[in-house]
């Protein structure tokens, strides 16, 4: 067994109902589809699994919701004209996934998988306690890259955000500062020209990395201008963003700017750490799935941004999520 594996071993041939502790030292939980993660991918996943009569456990991470919950305002979800905070919108999820008896295990965290050999496939929490399932439904998401600089924490949803789409609306005749120069950062920041008056990018070199169609439409736009060989030092703003420090990293001058806003696109990481060595993962480290969100290990499935680098979208993640439920659910029915 790899070190990226479980460490503790299993003894499969036991009876279900007794709990096997022979090889553990420790009690061993039998579950039918656990799923990891409680994203909007994460939650539908539990309210098909749940329809079907799957008895889904949800192990909901340190967040309900996870990133989508650090978002205000949801106005592109279908079905909700006047919009909804994220976290409004997960807690209905959760609700409606509970109502059909998915049971969802808050503040728990899978530390450990071991996939190989399965099914059963085990599973470890952080409270050390150990399960084995038929099937797994991964739905861990994806982390903003963050800058880590001062004032970015502190004003996260109050001026700096990670997510134009759901933000931008705010920023309507402001000015904003978009950092970064690969694809995501420009194609939002033409997005943000919808709304804000005027759009800097600032970018660490002198020449982006984004593609050539959508460098082209950036520089062919009025509102878009673009602050080179610069980082940002430090976001400062009492209640809000009012202005960023910034660093041109060749004269290492210093320079204060006004700005309403900060939007950070420097990439995304996938989640997927827990799974190395396990599930295929593609170059940057998103876990590789087919179009019915089976991943390389039979009983095993992905919805949501850990397989999706593209789309990144509340609806998006729904649909992925109704997906895996569904191939998940005619695997088992297969194998009965
Ligand atoms: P990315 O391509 O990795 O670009 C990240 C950008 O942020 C780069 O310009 C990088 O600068 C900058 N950066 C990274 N760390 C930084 C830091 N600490 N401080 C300041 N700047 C920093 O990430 P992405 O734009 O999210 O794209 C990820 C992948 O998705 C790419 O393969 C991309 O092509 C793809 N994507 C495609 C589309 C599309 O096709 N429409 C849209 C979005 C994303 P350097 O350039 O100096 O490294």
């Amino acid at each position: 067994m790899s070190d990226d594996k479980l460490t503790f071993a299993l003894n499969t041939s036991t009876p279900q109902s007794e709990p096997d502790t022979s090889l553990t030292g420790e009690a061993l939980q039998r579950e039918n589809v656990i799923i990891i993660g409680s994203g909007p991918a994460g939650l539908t996943a539990a309210l098909y699994t749940a329809r079907a009569n799957l008895n889904p456990l949800v192990f909901a991470g340190h967040e309900l919701g996870g990133q989508v919950s650090l978002t205000h305002e949801i106005e592109n979800y279908p079905g909700f004209p006047d919009g909804l905070s994220g976290q409004e919108l997960v807690e209905r999820m959760k609700s409606q996934a509970e109502r059909f008896g998915a049971r969802i295990k808050m503040f728990s965290a899978v530390t450990e998988v071991d996939f190989s050999g399965g099914p059963p496939f085990t599973l470890k929490t952080d409270d050390g306690q150990a399960y084995e399932a038929e099937a797994v439904i991964v739905t861990v998401g994806a982390t903003s890259r963050h800058l880590n600089v001062p004032g970015e924490k502190e004003l996260t949803g109050n001026g700096v955000s990670y997510c134009a789409t759901c933000d931008g609306f705010f920023f309507r005749d402001k000015q904003v500062v978009v950092v970064g120069g690969g694809d995501s950062a420009i194609e939002e920041a033409l997005f943000l020209t919808k709304f804000a008056s005027r759009v800097d990018v600032v970018h660490r070199r002198d020449e982006l990395r984004a593609g050539q169609t959508l460098q082209k439409r950036a520089f062919a736009n009025d509102k878009m201008h673009f602050i080179w060989d610069t980082v940002v030092d430090t976001i400062q703003g009492d209640q809000a963003v009012e202005s960023v420090l910034l660093r041109n990293v060749k004269s290492g001058d210093m320079t204060e700017y006004k700005t309403d806003g900060v939007f950070i696109f420097i990439g995304h990481d996938p989640n997927s750490d827990l799974f190395k060595g396990q599930l295929e993962r593609d170059e940057f480290g998103y876990v590789v799935t087919d179009s019915q969100m089976r991943t390389n290990i039979e009983g095993v499935f992905a919805a949501g941004e850990i397989q999706d680098r593209i789309f990144r979208q509340v609806a998006t993640s729904v649909g992925q999520g109704t997906a895996a439920a569904m191939s998940c659910e005619r695997w088992l029915a297969a194998r009965e």
